[in-house]
């Protein structure tokens, strides 16, 4: 069968079997808000639908639309992101809140090049927004589309170089009509059907037309070109404890984690920085080591405790027990639990 039964094959399915997210119209619906919709693809970036659900249900409730979002705190809004990773998507966030605001009079552009002109929105996320919220035409590609289309025609060539092919056939596929829900259902069919390793290809609606199916071996597409080894960096992180309040640090605007509040922490180098950085002179003990693993590199970050009675050391302290409201990101919420498991034996 051909492929240009696709979408109306995969439209129907949709019909039936999408998945009730809380920032989605029902299929046949008319667009959800522009708002939900570009708060959800920007959080969905790189994060699983299920880790992204509390943070939307949280956002929506202390923000419910752009203009409420334009006015948030920052430091707010980045300790609501925080555990969401990949941060400067929350300061690109409050920017293009603030943009459209400010020079778009509360509502969002309905034009894929509109969207793209504001701050933290991408070729992805334009074409998201305009077909899901605005029922233009647009083709809208994210991994899991990109899984699809390229086992849906067995392509051979390898990513990240077939992108542009992978688009254009992506283009092909996609209908005048009802782009919003087929982008959607394309993301649902990647999502729960055609996965990354096992492939149901024997529930699939696309499963007549699909060339990678025809070669027995679905689950080999995309092929990947061989990954590059992440390079291991070390570094230390400074628990530094004075009647019952922490030190913390807010980090640079930019850069890595930039603007979160933080634990003190040294530079991050291929060679153990021993204790660079420390925030005072003290007793340092060790408290161990975590693990965490960032898009560019993998941090072997060694906690180390100390208490102090000094008044003078620069920087946030913060009531151990209301660390939680903190909103440190991973990286230091774990090093933050490694040095109180020993302070609370201590
Ligand atoms: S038939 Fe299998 S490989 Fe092809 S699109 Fe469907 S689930 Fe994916």
């Amino acid at each position: 069968m051909s492929v240009d039964g696709a979408a109306p094959a995969l439209l129907s399915w949709y019909d039936v079997h999408a998945r009730a997210l809380p920032w989605r119209a029902p299929p046949g619906a008319p667009p959800a808000d522009p708002y939900r919709v570009w708060l959800s693809e920007i959080m969905l970036q790189q994060t699983t639908v299920a880790a992204v659900r509390p943070y939307f249900a949280r956002f929506t409730e202390r923000w419910p639309d752009v203009a409420a979002l334009a006015t948030a705190d920052e430091g707010e809004l980045m300790a609501a992101w925080a555990g969401l990773g990949y941060y400067a998507r929350a300061r690109n966030l409050l920017a293009c809140a603030r943009a459209v605001a400010k020079d778009h009079g509360g509502r969002f552009p309905d034009s894929e090049q509109g969207l793209r002109a504001l701050p933290g929105i991408g070729r992805y996320t334009a074409a998201a927004v305009a077909a899901i919220a605005f029922g233009r035409r647009a083709v809208v590609v994210d991994g899991n589309v990109e899984r699809v289309v390229a086992r849906l025609f067995a392509v051979e060539e390898a990513l990240p170089a077939a992108r542009p092919r992978l688009h254009a056939l992506a283009d092909r596929l996609t209908p005048a009509r009802r782009t919003g829900d087929f982008a959607q259902a394309m993301m649902d069919l990647g999502a729960t059907i055609c996965t990354p390793r096992q492939p149901a290809c024997a529930i699939c609606p696309l499963m007549t037309m699909c060339a990678g199916r025809a070669t027995g071996d679905p689950a080999r597409f995309p092929v990947k070109a061989p990954k590059a080894a992440r390079p291991q960096r070390r570094g230390t992180a400074f628990w530094l404890e004075r009647d019952g309040e922490v030190l913390l640090c807010r980090r640079p605007a930019r850069g890595l984690l930039g603007g979160m509040l933080a634990l003190p922490s040294g530079p991050w180098t291929a060679d153990d920085p021993g204790l660079a950085g420390a925030p005072a002179e003290a007793g340092w003990r060790d408290a161990g080591h975590i693990a965490h693993v960032f898009t560019h590199f993998a941090l072997d970050l060694r906690v180390v405790t100390a208490l102090t009675g000094e008044r003078t050391i620069a920087g946030q302290w913060w009531p151990v027990e209301r660390l939680a409201e903190a909103g440190l990101p991973t990286v230091f919420a774990k090093a933050a639990e490694r040095a109180r498991s020993l302070m609370e034996i201590a």
